[in-house]
């Protein structure tokens, strides 16, 4: 029953499931065995063995290191304190041209860069493309999503979170 599940949810997450169907997947409320076998199949692949309290965001996890939660990429970048904003730590590409933007991205094309830019945020371990934001020019970083972690284990999964006595 659990290994069947798990080739199951091994399958999803090798065919490049969006991270927005993921997501709910994850959290969701029927089964919280499933969230354990998700987090076994993502350990499993990364080479590294902090403990993923959380997967975060495409490539992104919250892990647990010396008492700490922060940030991890799968390539091993450590973005530091998961309360802080990773992309502050990563390299950003500025589209903010019709020719750069229209180059990637077709459904831009003509959107007016006075008006809109591309920031695409880009790990500086694995050059993976995290995350693009479309903002007006000027626009602070958008702080995608700051989980609640100890809520999310006691209230959903009802246990305390691994990194917590
Ligand atoms: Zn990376």
């Amino acid at each position: 029953m659990v290994q069947h599940d798990k080739k199951t949810l091994e399958r999803m997450i090798d065919g490049d499931l969006p991270w927005d169907e993921l997501k709910p997947i994850i959290s969701g409320r029927k089964d919280p065995n499933r969230f354990d076998i998700i987090l076994e199949i993502l350990q499993e692949r990364v080479s590294w063995n902090e403990k993923i309290l959380l997967p975060l965001h495409e490539h992104l996890y919250v892990v647990s290191k010396e008492g700490q939660r922060i940030v991890k990429c799968d390539c091993g970048y450590e973005f530091g304190d998961y309360r802080e904003n990773w992309k502050h730590k990563c390299r950003v590409r500025v589209r903010d041209t019709e020719e750069s933007i229209g180059e990637l991205y077709p459904k831009y094309m003509g959107s007016d860069p006075d008006w809109e830019e591309l920031r695409e945020y880009i790990c500086p371990g694995c050059l993976s493309l995290l995350d693009v934001e479309a903002v007006p020019p000027g626009y602070p970083t958008i702080f995608n999503f700051l989980p609640d972690i100890d809520a999310f284990y006691e209230k959903w999964l009802g246990r305390k979170a691994p990194d917590k006595k």
